[in-house]
């Protein structure tokens, strides 16, 4: 088989790029696909009840890039939707990220009063204040505040979701659900939010739908490589398998979902429900609220955090902590010895903890500065 391009993963970075390189280079580009369909973890499909279901977890889009929401646009028409989390603390759902009306649900109406003229005396309305930065606070009633939410919203769900302490994780992961000193309910405040309207395989179909494109699914590319003649190589995989683990194994957390179908309209009273201190899984996703689809029955997706066992589960989740970064930092001089002949890119070959516009930033910003100028 012969391409002029191949690219390894047809999740967001794989399909992007091989886009831009079909659509604006004219060149061939051949996606080769471990799993059995495109999309990566954002696959979604039909379920038996007519529900659109994401197979890999709730995947919600949200941007502030007009450049990414533009350049999504032109695959797919967006259901507008904007994310309600709650999270369940001593016995009462509160809004997460926490913020003043999630003080109001937690402590009597004087004590609100008093840690809401604080909060915004200290920091001002509408701030984001992360959890870590909340504990350095100079009043005492603060520094409570942030002992409370850190142990009945962090502390818990984190030892849950990546088997470590709070402290043990780079701050950024705490950093991307901060204290909103707010009353703005939404789990994300970009510009830009929603989901595909037909769903996100279908905005993936479009993309790779291009006489220059073929999909090789279901083929792991080190069993296939010495098959394909191909000039130019993008690898989304994980970057130690592309290196046989040399420098050992880049660690990552895993996931397993369990889907319920109940005889009901709706579970829940919004689309998540974090369970910090309860239960062995994290949260509870209401599907039918983020596709916005209307029947009689619903569908629920529970996340069980597991340690990644390669052959066995996915590595969903790279683990932001520091003596794992240094283990990629001796991948990425692996890769630095190639030249560029190879393209790194993605949640998995970066080793960062990359939202879907994220991705989709990286693999443009891939093009025009490692693609084009190759020409
Ligand atoms: P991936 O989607 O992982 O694609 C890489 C592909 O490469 C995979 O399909 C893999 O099978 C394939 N591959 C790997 N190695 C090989 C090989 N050797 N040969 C062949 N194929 C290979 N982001 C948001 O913005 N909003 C959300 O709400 C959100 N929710 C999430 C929920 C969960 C549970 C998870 C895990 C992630 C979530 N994300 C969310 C993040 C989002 O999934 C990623 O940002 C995005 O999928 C990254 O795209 P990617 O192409 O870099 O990686
Ligand atoms: N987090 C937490 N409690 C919560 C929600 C989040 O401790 O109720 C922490 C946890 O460490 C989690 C991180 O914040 O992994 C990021 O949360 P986010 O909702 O962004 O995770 P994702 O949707 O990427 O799984």
């Amino acid at each position: 088989m012969k391409t002029d391009w191949l690219i390894v993963g047809a999740g967001f970075t794989g399909c992007t790029l091989a886009e831009r390189i079909a659509s604006v280079l004219d060149r061939r580009v051949l996606i080769v696909e471990r799993r059995d369909h495109i999309g990566g973890n954002a696959y979604d499909f039909l379920n038996h009840y007519g529900l659109i279901i994401h197979k890999y977890g709730p995947h919600i889009f949200h941007t502030d890039s007009r450049k990414v929401w533009d350049y999504l646009s032109r695959f797919t028409n967006w259901r507008s939707y904007e994310h309600h989390v709650l999270a369940e603390v001593e016995g009462q759902k509160i809004p997460l990220p926490f913020n003043l009306n999630s003080l109001r649900v937690l402590f009597p109406t004087k004590h609100a009063d008093r840690l809401e003229d604080l909060l915004i005396g200290t920091y001002g309305y509408g701030v984001k204040v992360p959890i870590l930065k909340l504990f350095e606070a100079t009043v005492g009633d603060l520094r409570e505040l942030a002992n409370y939410i850190h142990e009945w919203i962090f502390s818990g769900y984190t030892k849950k979701q990546w088997g470590l302490e709070t402290k043990e994780l780079d701050p950024s992961v705490l950093e991307r659900v901060p204290v909103f000193i707010c009353r703005d309910n939404r789990y994300f405040q970009d510009p830009y939010q929603g989901v595909p309207e037909a769903g996100y395989t279908d905005m993936f179909r479009r993309m790779v739908v291009h006489p220059r494109i073929k999909l090789l699914l279901g083929y792991d590319y080190h069993d296939i490589w010495k098959d394909i003649q191909f000039d130019n190589l993008v690898y989304t995989g994980s970057i130690d398998s592309f290196f046989s683990n040399i420098h050992g194994e880049l660690p990552f957390r895993s996931l397993r979902f369990d889907f319920n179908t109940l005889e009901q309209e709706f579970y829940q009273e919004v689309a998540t429900v974090n369970y910090p201190n309860r239960f062995d899984f994290t949260r509870i996703t209401e599907q039918k609220y983020i596709t916005g689809q209307v029947v009689p029955k619903t569908t629920l997706i529970t996340e069980y955090p597991q340690r990644y066992m390669p052959g066995h589960n996915e590595p969903f989740y790279p683990i932001p902590r520091v003596e794992n970064e240094k283990v990629y930092q001796l991948y990425k001089q692996e890769a630095k010895k190639l030249k560029g002949s190879v393209i790194f890119a993605g949640r998995l070959a970066d080793y960062r903890y990359y939202d879907m516009d994220d991705a989709v930033a990286r693999a443009l910003s891939v093009f025009e500065e490692e693609v084009l100028t190759r020409l």
